[in-house]
């Protein structure tokens, strides 16, 4: 598939993504509204969580509070700016519905095991069209879609090679939440530092890194 095709794939993808009401249908929630960017240009995809009640209005992936963060430290990876990032990297999720607040109050509800199933096709139809280049992962319910039994802490830092996706390489990202403390402590701060540079490096093997310093 040459760019063309692969962006007229992509959007024919996209508009059946967009009208999914799959996990509805099967009581799991009350309203789809799925939340993801791109159109098959991009060779970077970007797999995080759920989106969050914020993109639930904005219908724009990473649009609140958590993607302000994931932004800045994507430019500290060599990303020029926001609009450059969304023009390079497609933003999808686990699942990418809205799953609505914990029961405890505490943050959006872990979208359950039946959810992530439903939700899947889309992700790997999105990859087999895409055939990106770098998968970054956002928090570690994204992460363990890629490798299953990893721990996120300890994986910070390091890229990986996926066996399942044509040894396409795998930078995991904690996820930006302000909730999270993670990185309240130097050495969580400094395995950030390496997971941005991983990406970094990715752009100067891929000739699109610009000067910008960490
Ligand atoms: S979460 Fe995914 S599978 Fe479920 S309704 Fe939304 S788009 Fe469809």
């Amino acid at each position: 598939m040459d760019r063309d095709q692969q962006c007229a794939a992509m959007a024919v993808l996209n508009a059946q993504h967009w009208s999914c009401t799959r996990c509805v249908e099967e009581g799991l929630l009350e309203h789809a509204a799925p939340v993801f960017s791109g159109t098959g240009a991009e060779r970077i995809l970007l797999v995080g969580q759920a989106p969050g009640i914020v993109e639930v209005e904005t219908r724009m992936p990473f649009s609140g509070r958590a993607g302000n963060i994931l932004m800045q430290w994507l430019c500290r990876a060599g990303f020029q700016d926001a609009a450059e990032i969304r023009e390079r990297i497609y933003f999808t999720s686990v699942t990418t519905c809205y799953p609505g607040r914990a029961k405890s109050g505490s943050g959006d509800r872990v979208p359950s095991r039946r959810e992530i199933a439903l939700c899947s096709s889309w992700r790997l139809e999105i990859q087999r069209i895409l055939l990106p280049e770098l998968i970054i992962t956002v928090g570690g319910l994204a992460l363990r879609e890629y490798l299953p039994g990893a721990v996120l802490s300890e994986a910070i830092g390091s890229a990986f090679s996926s066996p399942g996706d044509g040894g396409v390489s795998i930078v995991p990202l904690p996820h930006p939440s302000g909730q999270s403390r993670w990185l309240n402590d130097p050495h969580h701060r400094d395995q950030l530092a390496g997971a941005l540079q991983k990406i970094a490096d990715h752009q100067l093997h891929a000739g699109a890194c610009t000067n910008r310093s960490q």
